[in-house]
């Protein structure tokens, strides 16, 4: 609900993620907890002759894990500028929250809340994907990819090496449930980096030409990673 304060229309109970949504994310966590610990306790026990590859693939794990939260804990970057009724304001009003509307600002229908950047709203992370929490999201995809491809080698190298005959299928059943998983997480990592290397949102990723030169990537890798610290947007959150 928005509540009227001075001459400015402020959002009311603010909270950080999507109360309704919560269970979704919770269901999330949960569910990628369980196939982690399957893959600790069931496949690297198993299979990994190495234990220093274990630590590295637990770190991932964790990092991905930890990454969820911070998607779901990080304020996406709520428009909070608004304007009543009866200021003179010449700009673009958004009909539903009455934020400012600035290049890139979407509304969510979910959250009834105008976001910059908007990329998304994320259902299994119980939030909206905007400016500040994207690079969370990318933290997420490419983490979880890491952990789950180093499990792959693991096994595709048990697979052609080792003699263990018996655990054939075992192996194979794992492999093609990983490859699987892969393949629907590959587009999301690819997507997420290269916007990030174009300043692109999801929107405009359609539309606009790769460049690529190498300083123009490094420049909006930098802009992308810093995103968090943007000032202005930090202010108009704690201010309320
Ligand atoms: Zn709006
Ligand atoms: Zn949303």
């Amino acid at each position: 609900m928005l509540n009227y304060k001075g001459n400015l229309w402020v959002r009311k109970n603010y909270v950080l993620g999507n109360r309704t949504q919560y269970p979704l994310f919770l269901g999330t966590v949960a569910g990628t907890l369980l196939l982690y610990l399957y893959c600790d306790f069931v496949l690297l026990q198993k299979y990994c002759e190495i234990p220093n590859l274990s630590k590295v693939i637990v770190t991932f794990q964790i990092l991905s894990i930890y990454s969820m939260f911070r998607v779901n804990m990080t304020e996406p970057g709520v428009q909070m500028q608004t304007i009543s009724e009866d200021k003179y304001f010449d700009g673009k009003l958004c009909e539903k929250c009455r934020a400012i509307k600035i290049d890139r600002c979407y509304h969510c229908k979910f959250c009834d809340h105008c976001v910059n950047d908007f990329e998304a709203h994320c259902f299994l992370m119980a939030t909206c994907i905007g400016r500040r929490n994207i690079k969370y999201l990318l933290g997420l995809v490419t983490f979880t990819g890491i952990a789950l491809y180093l499990l792959l080698l693991i096994l595709i190298y048990k697979l052609f090496v080792s003699d263990c005959k018996k655990e054939l299928t075992f192996i194979i059943l794992n492999i093609v449930s990983l490859v699987l998983t892969l393949v629907h997480l590959n587009p999301f990592i690819y997507t997420t980096w290269r916007n990030a290397s174009q300043n692109w949102t999801k929107k405009e990723m359609n539309r606009a030409k790769f460049n690529g030169s190498p300083y123009y990537i490094y420049k909006n890798y930098k802009q992308f990673f810093t995103r968090f610290y943007d000032s202005q947007l930090y202010a108009n959150f704690m201010q309320y």
